[in-house]
């Protein structure tokens, strides 16, 4: 039979060999799938890795990056969804329903308090924040209701390193489910699961991607019933990755290792030379000594994030701080962290609730580390607070 030129366009005869290996993954972008036959149709089961029914439901490209997510964090299974805050979100609706409560920690990533002050208060879902620095207030706000408490270490705007063993085995106690925001460590800084975490989720939009060009989370866990749970609202809820995106964050989690220590070092660097600075109340950074929770940094962590916080003096105005910032050439102004260009962010004290920050006084300004000489973006900072913070009332 011969047919028409465009049907052969479409359905041409040629296979390329097999057997094609390279160092990259290959990027498989589908929505519909082929089934080999209507047994396989009738047989499809979207739950296991086993096989591909639908695009929404993983390729080869998704499967292969969530079996290296689950690795990277010492886990068995991943899912992945299309930023942080989704999969945060994931988390929250896979395990709550009317009349659950969900901890969070008071220093908790902002979106993720807003997300449980507004939807899941419509849905029924109550939160309370507890202070993570505080093991004994902790297990007392564990209530008859509490099925889930969302952890970070440390809080990435104030930094404080809570006891996360002490809280986690406190959790476990009183049989909740605890999920840690693993965004800061990264999968490298500590081993999440080996202290007992039920869920580690991570913001991949962060250190996996640093390219500040990609938005990913992932859901990693180690129990096989619980990440079916998961994925089954993950599949509901449709909030599947596009392959090109997952493309990306393959490509780029070769040199995540290699990246996290080199922002880790430039962030020990330059966080050393402002604590020097007369204009500088305070470095907020764990993994230096005095730093709040520094002791629990120092017994579970090997490594820390190119990210700090400073509290610059309260005797210059909030004025004076905006120019230093607004002065800063390298530093570009803007949310996120862990691309290559360095990021500054102020912070109002005033206006957050969280921990220590009873403590805490001054002007909060957070700094990111990218990937430019610390020579060059300390020569920035300096020239920036001569021009802001001038010398009238400051030092
Ligand atoms: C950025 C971030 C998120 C959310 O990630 P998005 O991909 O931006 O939605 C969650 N938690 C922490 C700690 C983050 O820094």
């Amino acid at each position: 039979m011969t047919r028409e030129l465009a049907t052969d366009l479409i359905h041409h005869p040629y296979k390329p060999p097999e057997g094609f290996e390279a160092p990259q993954v290959a990027v498989h972008k589908a929505s519909t799938i082929f089934f080999p036959n209507v047994a396989a149709v009738r047989a499809r089961d979207w739950r296991y890795k086993n096989g591909y029914t639908y695009g929404l439901h993983g390729t080869p490209t998704t499967f292969t990056l969530e079996e290296r997510i689950a690795t990277l964090e010492g886990g068995k299974q991943c899912v992945l969804a299309p930023s942080g805050l989704a999969a945060i979100m994931l988390v929250d609706l896979a395990l709550l329903a009317p009349g659950d409560e969900v901890l969070l920690p008071n220093n908790v990533y902002g979106p993720s308090r807003e997300l449980a002050r507004q939807e899941l208060a419509r849905w029924g879902i109550t939160h309370r924040l507890y202070d993570p620095m505080d093991a004994a207030a902790f297990a007392r706000a564990i209530g008859p209701n509490t099925k889930l408490v969302w952890l970070e270490a440390p809080g990435s705007v104030t930094m404080e390193f809570p006891d996360l063993t002490g809280l986690v085995a406190a959790a476990k106690a009183r049989g909740v489910m605890t999920a840690l925001d693993n965004t800061w460590g990264a999968g490298l800084a500590f081993r999440a699961f080996d202290v007992g975490l039920d869920i580690v989720m991570q913001a991949l939009t962060k250190y996996p991607s640093g390219g500040a060009d990609v938005l990913m989370g992932s859901v990693t866990t180690r129990d096989q019933s619980l990440h079916e749970m998961i994925k089954l609202t993950h599949m509901r809820l449709g909030i599947g990755v596009g392959a090109n995106d997952a493309e990306l964050m393959l490509r780029s989690l070769a040199t995540l290792p290699l990246r996290y220590e080199a922002q880790d070092a430039a962030g020990r660097q330059l966080a050393g030379w402002l604590a020097r600075r007369p204009e500088v109340l305070r470095v907020l950074h764990p993994a230096f000594e005095g730093a709040p929770g520094h002791a629990h940094w120092r017994s579970t962590c090997s490594g820390a994030a190119g990210l700090f916080s400073i509290l610059i003096d309260p005797r210059y105005t909030a004025e004076q701080v905006d120019r230093f910032i607004d002065a800063l050439r390298l530093f570009k102004i803007g949310y996120s962290w862990a691309g290559p260009v360095s990021l500054v962010v102020p912070y109002d004290l005033a206006s957050m609730r969280g921990a220590g920050r009873g403590g805490l006084r001054g002007h909060l300004v957070r700094f990111s580390m990218g990937f430019e000489a610390v020579a060059d973006l300390q020569a920035d900072i300096a020239q920036a607070m001569a021009l802001g913070l001038g010398d009238s009332e400051g030092a």
